[in-house]
C-alpha cells in the first residue's frame, strides 16, 4: 500500500499548500483520506480524479472536507462525465461516483455549507455518501478500514487502513488531543500519522491537538514502527518538531511532506 501525502497543512495553508488530504493507494484502488481546503488541485496533479473509488473523512472541519466542493462540481458539471459527447469527450453512460464515508451528521454538514449560495444536495448527489459509526468496520477493495473516536473539538476519527495484499498497517490520528484511544488503536502500526499541530499545549480550555513532543509519545506508547508528524504548519520549525518527537518516540521521526510517498 502506498500513501501519499497531498496535503498536510493545519487549517490554515502553507505557502503553496494544501489542508488534511492524503492519497491510498493499493492493488488499482486509489482512496482519498480527508479532502481539506487545496487538496483536489494536488489530486488533479497525480491522479485522474474520476479514477478515485473511495474518500473517507475524518471529521467534520473545513480544512478535512472543504474540496469536497470543487470536487463535487467535477463530478456534476465536467463535460467528460455527461451522457452525450462534449467537445473531446465522447459521452459516458457511467460517470464517475465515488463512495464517500464521513461521520455522523456529515450529511446536515454538507447541506448547510453548499446550501449557503446553491443546491444543498450538491455533494449528496455527486457522491455515494455513506455515514459511518464509531466501530464501523468498512472493506474498501482491498483495504479494510476502522475508526476510533478521538478527543477534539468536533466527533472526530482516528482511521485504521490494512492492507489485505501486504498486511501493512497505517493508522492516521486525524486531530486530536492527548488520547490513550489513540495510543490502543494504533499499536504496532507500520506508519502512525499523528497530528503535530500545536508548538506548546493549549493554554485553556479543552485540548484539541498535539504538540511534536505529544504526538511522539502517543507513537512511542503505541510501539508503531514509524512516525511522521502532520497537521503542522510551514510557520514551525521542523528541525525542532522532528527531534522533539524523536526524543519522545525514540526512533527517527519525519516531518510530513507534500507528495512524500510512504510505502506500508
Ligand atoms: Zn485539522
Ligand atoms: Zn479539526
Amino acid at each position: 500500500m502506498n500513501v501519499t501525502v497531498l496535503g498536510k497543512s493545519p487549517s490554515w495553508q502553507d505557502a503553496g499548500g494544501a489542508c488534511s488530504g492524503y492519497l491510498v493507494q493499493e492493488d488499482g484502488l486509489n482512496l482519498l483520506l480527508d479532502c481539506g481546503n487545496g487538496v483536489f488541485g494536488k489530486l488533479r496533479s497525480r491522479l485522474d480524479y474520476v479514477d478515485v473509488h473511495a474518500v473517507v473523512l475524518s471529521h467534520l472541519h473545513a480544512d478535512h472536507f472543504l474540496d469536497l466542493v470543487p470536487f463535487s462540481y467535477a463530478l456534476t458539471y465536467a463535460p467528460r462525465q455527461q451522457p452525450v459527447p462534449v467537445d473531446r469527450w465522447p459521452g459516458t453512460q457511467h460517470p464517475a461516483r465515488p463512495s464517500l464515508h464521513a461521520p455522523p451528521g456529515a450529511r446536515d454538514t454538507f447541506r448547510r455549507v453548499v446550501g449557503a449560495w446553491g443546491g444543498e444536495d450538491l455533494i449528496e448527489n455527486a457522491f455515494d455518501l455513506r455515514e459511518y459509526h464509531a466501530d464501523a468496520a468498512l472493506e474498501v477493495g482491498p483495504l479494510r478500514i476502522a475508526f476510533a473516536e478521538v478527543d477534539h473539538f468536533v466527533k472526530t476519527f482516528a482511521v485504521s487502513i490494512t492492507s489485505t495484499v501486504t498486511c501493512g498497517h497505517f493508522v492516521f490520528s486525524a486531530d486530536t488531543g492527548p488520547s490513550e484511544k489513540l495510543v490502543a488503536f494504533a499499536t504496532g502500526a507500520d506508519l502512525l500519522m499523528v497530528e503535530a499541530t500545536l508548538p506548546r499545549p493549549e493554554r485553556e480550555g479543552p485540548r484539541g491537538h498535539l504538540t511534536p513532543a505529544e504526538a511522539g509519545e502517543h507513537a512511542g506508547l503505541a510501539g508503531a514502527k514509524a512516525l511522521v508528524l502532520t497537521h503542522i504548519s510551514d510557520e514551525l520549525d521542523e528541525t525542532w518538531a522532528r527531534e522533539e518527537a524523536g526524543k519522545a518516540f525514540g526512533g527517527p521521526v519525519q516531518v510530513a511532506q507534500e507528495g512524500a510517498v510512504y510505502e506500508v
